[in-house]
């Protein structure tokens, strides 16, 4: 028995999609928790700053939850590029619709992200007619991640990390590398963009996939200029880890070209996945008719 279901474990883990892209590395998802903490208006922002360490503490969990749970990895993402050509007209936006249309097996495979970001925005509001504190931290915590993560370019194509363009680990160099680079001083650098109320979660964050997607030409092509005129050896270089194996790694160099070349593409992105996250918190809670919630 228990080798059937090991059996059964391991070909659920193999017949995932191989989409195992990160999202927003650990720091950067922290780092747009707290500064969407920072952005909640007046009659939340006692709540959510009392909560920030949860918050931030907690931005990472479905990242996390991949490790043990195989239905949770396609829910970072969405490959638009396989439902055709930009603006990808022919996906329904309807999730049943979708389903209906491509099947519930290339539905899945293909990444649910939007839909997501919807689901744990309802979970979110219902949190908050209960004013049920640990729900709507639970519930804040995770939405927050998956907008974080609709908000990266390669979050929303096939290419999620330049294995077919012979870029690979693109995803890494842009969403981690870079912020923890070059954004450490970012820090305490609090936007003062105003929440904004979202009706209809879905098309929202499908606007956000879409909008995510038209970056991904410059994600690549920038990684392509940084290279151009560097010798190999100039690109890579090997190192040695803590536990002695050799491995390859991009040198400073390179950084500084792929910074340059992207000018302030990652801390834009990174402002508008801060603002976003926070909108959805406050719109959850204008669903839920605005609930006090200053004694929880
Ligand atoms: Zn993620």
């Amino acid at each position: 028995m228990k080798h059937i279901a090991a059996f059964f474990l391991a070909a659920t883990v193999l017949l995932l999609p191989l989409h195992f892209a990160q999202g927003w590395g650990f720091w950067a998802h922290k780092q747009i928790h707290r500064q969407a903490v920072y952005l909640m208006p007046a009659p939340l922002a006692p709540f959510f700053r009392a909560n920030e360490k949860f918050l931030i503490d907690h931005s990472v969990d479905p990242d996390d939850r991949r490790r043990v749970d195989p239905t949770e990895a396609p829910q970072h993402f969405i490959d638009l590029d396989r439902y055709g050509k930009y603006p990808f007209a022919t996906l329904p936006h309807n999730y049943d619709d979708a389903v209906k249309k491509f099947s519930d097996s290339t539905v899945k495979s293909n990444g649910l992200v939007p839909w997501r970001i919807a689901g744990f925005a309802a979970k979110l509001t219902q949190a908050f007619k209960e004013k049920n504190r640990s729900d709507i931290l639970y519930y804040a915590a995770n939405v927050g991640h998956y907008i974080a993560d609709c908000n990266v370019p390669l979050h929303a194509t096939e290419n999620y990390d330049g294995q077919l363009t012979g870029q690979k680990g693109i995803h890494g160099r842009w969403e981690s590398e870079i912020p923890e680079r070059y954004m450490k001083g970012y820090e305490q650098m609090y936007s003062n963009a105003s929440v904004y109320y979202i009706a209809d979660k879905t098309e929202e964050s499908f606007r956000w996939a879409l909008e995510s997607f038209s970056l991904t030409d410059s994600v690549l092509a920038c990684d392509r200029n940084a290279r151009a005129g560097l010798q190999p050896e100039e690109v890579m270089t090997k190192t040695t880890d803590s536990k002695g194996r050799e491995r390859e790694t991009f040198t400073p160099k390179y950084y500084e070209n792929y910074k340059r070349e992207l000018g302030n593409m990652v801390e834009r992105r990174f402002e508008q996945s801060s603002l976003r996250v926070a909108s959805i918190w406050y719109s959850a809670w204008v669903d839920a008719g605005m609930p006090d919630i200053s004694g929880l």
